[in-house]
């Protein structure tokens, strides 16, 4: 019988693990570090940020956390490295790199 998504670990065997290791529940984002999928990573220079927030919405992967109106660093555990934040920002805040 296939366990839960959340329930496989590096000890579960081929026979529990999803036909296609699809994924059938929602929230799967939570209880996995996407951003060991990164190829690219965002950096963000508060020095250049004007706080606008337009970043925030955009982010596919709510990877950038906004506390009491401002934004803060990236979440780097979810954060795939897609660039779109570095593409929308007016400012030029943030910069996009090959990870090293
Ligand atoms: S879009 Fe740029 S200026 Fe606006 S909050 Fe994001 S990083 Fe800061
Ligand atoms: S690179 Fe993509 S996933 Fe990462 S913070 Fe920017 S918009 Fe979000």
């Amino acid at each position: 019988m296939n366990k839960k998504a959340c329930d496989i670990n590096e000890q579960s065997t081929w026979q529990e693990l999803t036909v296609g290791c699809e994924i059938y529940e929602g929230g799967t984002s939570v209880l996995r570090k996407t951003g060991e999928w990164r190829s690219k990573i965002p950096s963000w220079d508060p020095a250049k940020c004007k706080q606008c927030l337009l970043c925030t919405p955009f982010c596919p992967d709510s990877s950038i956390p906004v506390t009491d109106g401002k934004r803060g660093d990236f979440d780097f555990e979810h954060c795939k490295g897609c660039g779109i934040c570095f593409k929308i920002c007016p400012f030029k805040a943030i910069d996009w790199k090959e990870v090293q």
